[in-house]
């Protein structure tokens, strides 16, 4: 019997095979080549740019241009190797001139990295520029308010940053693009320890937060709803997202109790105030406590 990896990888092909002769959209009528996308099928981690450029077009694959040089860099400079994770594009063929794709050709193209999703199941999608994240975070989202942070959407971490072309046109966002994937490695070692248990260390909470203790027992024993205070001072600026949060206080709570199959955390409420009680989002650094309201849900 084909291992779940081989059987992804046949699966990825067939995708890549209909993205090669597709028509969608115009973006085909000048393309020398599309260019699918590449990386193993149980990457955890998912890179969706803009569109090949020039030399993408030319050799089919994504990234081998100046851009993708600067992302080899980047993912050297966090320690993952390129060979581990999946890269590809929004649009699969060259927009003449590496204009900025239109609305229409996105859409087009959308439903192959929606397949592309359904094989990989990626554990953190990171978007490259402001167009990968309107095509997966919603066409109102602008990427300087939501860039740097994991945002927790349909059972996986988002986390948008600049494109490496934008940051290779000005210095100052080439420092910012390096800021992120140090933010993007903190996401990627939390949620990489935090599936598998036996890579857990003992203190890695501590290393999410400086004040672990909740000011209310967290071993929710029963049915019922149960307020909870946390002291968030301590959150590393990555997860400063309410659904960040949300998602760490779910895990968190749930690994105080004895494993239990299909048993989850219901968030109903969550607020963030400042030290003297006032509300402020997550992100603002004065943020020190969170306040939610829980309950179990599923199991038995
Ligand atoms: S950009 Fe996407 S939808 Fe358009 S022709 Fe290329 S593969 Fe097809």
């Amino acid at each position: 019997m084909a291992s779940p990896a081989v059987d992804g990888s046949e699966a990825l092909e067939r995708i890549a095979r209909e993205i090669r002769s597709c028509t969608r959209c115009p973006l085909h009528q000048q393309r020398t080549q599309a260019v699918p996308g590449e990386g193993p099928a149980d990457a955890p981690l998912l890179f969706v740019g803009e569109g090949p450029g020039a030399e993408e077009d030319v050799q089919g694959r994504p990234f081998v241009g100046a851009a993708g040089r600067l992302l080899d860099r980047l993912l050297g400079s966090i320690r993952i190797p390129r060979e581990r994770v999946f890269i590809t594009n929004t649009v699969r063929c060259r927009p003449p001139g590496n204009r900025e794709p239109h609305p229409d050709e996105v859409a087009a193209c959308l439903p192959y990295l929606v397949r592309q999703m359904s094989v990989l199941h990626p554990r953190v999608v990171c978007l490259l520029g402001a167009t990968a994240t309107r095509a997966l975070l919603g066409s109102d989202q602008k990427l300087n308010q939501v860039r740097g942070r994991a945002l927790r959407e349909a059972g996986r971490w988002w986390f948008a940053t600049y494109h490496p072309a934008a940051a290779l046109r000005s210095a100052s966002l080439a420092n910012a693009l390096q800021e992120d994937f140090r933010r993007l490695r903190r996401l990627v070692d939390v949620e990489w320890g935090t599936e598998d248990p036996a890579r857990w260390k003992p203190g890695a909470l501590h290393k999410i937060f400086a004040h672990p203790q909740p000011t209310e027992p967290v071993l929710l024993a029963e049915a019922g709803t149960l307020r909870i205070s946390w002291e968030v001072r301590g959150v590393h600026p990555v997860f400063r997202t309410e659904s960040a949060l949300a998602e760490l206080l779910r895990r968190f709570v749930l690994r105080q109790r004895p494993a239990e199959p299909g048993v989850g955390l219901e968030v109903l409420k969550l607020e963030t105030t400042d030290g003297s009680g006032r509300p402020v989002p997550p992100e603002n650094p004065d943020c020190a406590h969170l306040h939610a309201e829980v309950r179990l849900v599923g199991g038995a």
